[in-house]
């Protein structure tokens, strides 16, 4: 596309905008079912946005509200993820997590999250006693915790890469440096209006399917479809999550995660491929997107560990990375739940909004794929 002057119209099947990890593995699984499709992403490469700024944890599908499409989804893709990890040796590891309760929290918090993984088929939690957690991992100050042996990592730059050789390999072309600007309403579809950075160069494209994929900028996006009900486009709030990596090795040899917080998982403790541990993400909400690690968070990053590993090194912990999680509901407005809207709920002909795909997204990557090829194939 790059190449070529001015206004050219052309036509494709599906476009699907934005290649994080939900972006390519929607339009694999498209291509895969037979369907034309164009994968257009406005940054250099593919997985820039959140799908790189993230604990690259499997999550078991344990805290969502029963029957959302967050825990349908998580659980769902969880085995799916695990299965194509196997199958195209996409790193990952089967590591398992403890939930901990800290000496001076309530016990009665992790009954609360041993129901709610109940209601959402999550069977294999185990509710281990002091000593239980003190023989499992001896470094730990807990009253008590859970144990979830489905929890997993994965590399999920390696696992991208892998979806998009896939969705590649079966005919779909994925072009990058094309930002989508807006999109035009017309008889058969939607006309979109593309560019590459470089004024002169601007691409029309007519498509009878879009998809929305855009992560913190979907709502921004679907703003600017002419046939998109502004009723219909969650307002968008932004929560930003830091990491800080810990020098040195720690003493654990799983997944160590507190009790949940509002907005998040609780600063946690994970450990990548290579055995290196970060902790976090902490939640501070922001106006806009903001990917700034601030070092004076150190202090709360070493308070909030120490409940639950008392010998953390303050010293040892060093600004990492941060994410940005893409909230449809503001601080203190509860949970949220995932939107992917079809022209059913919106009535915008031949278009797919998915809103608000936070955390599990990175789990949820392959179900969610599903979940809108079935959408797109009920309403072609
Ligand atoms: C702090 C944090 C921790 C998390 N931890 C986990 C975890 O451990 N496990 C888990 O399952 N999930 C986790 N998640 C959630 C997971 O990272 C996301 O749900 C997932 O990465 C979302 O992927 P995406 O493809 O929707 O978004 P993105 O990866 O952001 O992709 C969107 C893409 O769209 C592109 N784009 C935007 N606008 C346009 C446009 N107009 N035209 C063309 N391209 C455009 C962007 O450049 C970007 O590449 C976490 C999220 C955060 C923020």
């Amino acid at each position: 596309m790059g190449d070529r002057r001015g206004k050219i119209m052309e036509q494709v099947e599906c476009v699907v905008i934005g290649a994080g990890v939900v972006g390519l593995a929607t339009a694999r699984a498209l291509a895969l079912t037979g369907h034309e499709v164009l994968l257009l992403e406005k940054e250099a490469d593919f997985g820039t946005g959140i799908s790189s700024r993230n604990s690259e944890v499997i999550h078991a599908g344990i805290y969502y509200p029963a029957g959302s499409l967050k825990a349908d989804l998580c659980v769902r893709g969880r085995d799916m993820l695990y299965a194509y990890c196997r199958e195209h040796h996409v790193p990952h590891q089967r590591i398992g997590k403890l939930i901990v309760c800290g000496q001076d929290q309530d016990a009665a918090q992790l009954d609360l999250i041993l129901e709610k993984a109940r209601a959402n088929n999550v069977h294999d939690l185990e509710r281990l006693s002091p000593d239980d957690v003190v023989a499992l991992e001896p470094a730990l100050g807990a009253r008590a915790a859970l144990l979830s042996p489905s929890t997993g990592i994965v590399d999920s730059h390696a696992l991208m890469f892998s979806l998009l050789a896939d969705f590649e390999n079966a005919g779909g072309t994925f072009v990058k440096h094309a930002e989508v600007q807006r999109g035009e309403a017309t008889g058969g579809g939607t006309l979109l209006h593309i560019s590459s950075g470089d004024e002169a160069d601007t691409i029309e494209l007519h498509s009878q399917w879009v998809i929305n994929a855009t992560g913190l900028g979907a709502q921004a996006l679907a703003s600017r479809f002419d046939a998109m009900p502004g009723a219909a486009i969650p307002k968008a709030y932004y929560a930003q999550g830091n990491y800080f990596a810990y020098s040195g090795k720690v003493p654990f040899g799983r997944l160590i995660y507190p009790l949940p917080e509002p907005g998040g998982l609780g600063v946690h403790l994970t450990l990548d491929l290579a055995g290196s541990a970060r902790f976090g993400p902490d939640v501070v909400w922001c106006e806009t997107p903001d990917f700034v690690v601030r070092a004076e968070r150190r202090a709360l990053f070493a308070a909030a560990i120490k409940r639950y590993w008392p010998g953390v090194v303050e010293d040892r912990l060093q600004p990492a990375f941060a994410g940005v999680r893409p909230k449809i509901v503001p601080r203190g407005g509860g949970e949220q739940d995932f939107i992917i809207a079809g022209p059913s709920e919106h009535g915008a002909r031949g278009q797919i909004h998915m809103f608000g795909i936070e955390s599990p997204g990175l789990t949820s990557s392959l179900a969610i794929a599903d979940y809108v090829s079935a959408l797109l194939e009920r309403t072609a």
